[in-house]
């Protein structure tokens, strides 16, 4: 169901989102060659609950970890493992959630460690700027297919792979609601925006063919090809005039348009 949330729903929404985005700025300085995913998301768990929160994946149908770790050609759901070292030239998506008092934020960031290749760099670059595309669009009485328009067109002018069967989404006391938000659509297409109404937007870039895998964890997913994978993520409240991003520490540059 799609719901336009009270302005008390937002006030604890932008707590759980300033809290996802707070956790994201403690982990980013531990993102180098030589740590593990595991140790991320242990330090991750520890910041999402000092802020009396609960990492929103954790448990979320069976999921192990309080965030998703995704290196390189793991596009999405990356399990924290011991195992999975990071190394020079890796880029990894951290993906984190966080339940303030029965409602969600969620976001997520493509960091580079140490230095990495110019491809890996247009590729951050490009998936990061698709974001603000989306978010520059997106307002009351606004298609969301507009919106879905705005981050495929930009994205395949560097002819990059858009993987559709995964996408951005409403968010709220359910950490996915309707509606899906695509990476890619058409204009004047698919559910009107309505002030107060709260959506992830989240582009999902392949540097390669847009074709994914599931891996037998069940929970992988990797770009088929193997090419490398970036993906940005901010929950948002649709104000009249544009958006407000929710997962950030600053407010002053939260307000779009
Ligand atoms: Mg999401």
């Amino acid at each position: 169901m799609i719901t336009n949330k009270s302005k008390r729903e937002i006030d604890l929404m932008r707590k759980a989102g300033w809290i996802v985005a707070k956790t994201l700025e403690i982990v980013e300085p531990h993102i180098k060659p030589g740590v593990s995913t595991y140790e991320l998301d242990k330090i991750c768990e520890e910041a999402i609950l000092s802020y009396d929160a609960t990492p929103s994946f954790k448990g979320y149908q069976g999921f192990s970890g309080s965030i998703c770790t995704s290196v390189n050609e793991v596009l999405v759901h990356g399990i924290p493992s011991k195992e999975k070292i990071l190394q020079e030239g890796d880029i990894i998506t951290i993906d984190v959630g966080a339940n303030y008092k029965g409602y969600h934020g969620d976001g997520a960031w493509t960091f580079a460690v140490g230095e990495v290749s110019d491809d890996a760099k247009k590729l951050m670059q490009v998936t990061h700027d698709a974001l603000y595309k989306g978010l520059e669009v997106a307002k009351a009485e606004v298609y969301i297919g507009d919106v879905s328009h705005a981050i495929g067109s930009y994205i395949k002018q560097f002819g990059y792979g858009i993987p559709m069967e995964y996408t951005g989404h409403g968010i709220g006391r359910n950490l996915h609601e309707d509606p899906p938000v695509f990476n890619d659509g058409q204009p004047n297409r698919g559910v009107l925006l309505k002030e107060g109404m709260t959506i992830c937007i989240e582009p999902m870039v392949h540097i390669g063919k847009p074709f994914t895998k599931v891996l037998s964890d069940n929970w992988t997913v990797i770009s088929k090809d193997k090419s490398l994978t970036a993906h940005y993520e901010h929950t948002i409240v649709i104000t009249k005039d544009g958006c407000e991003i929710l997962t950030t520490t600053r407010q002053e540059e939260s307000l779009i348009g």
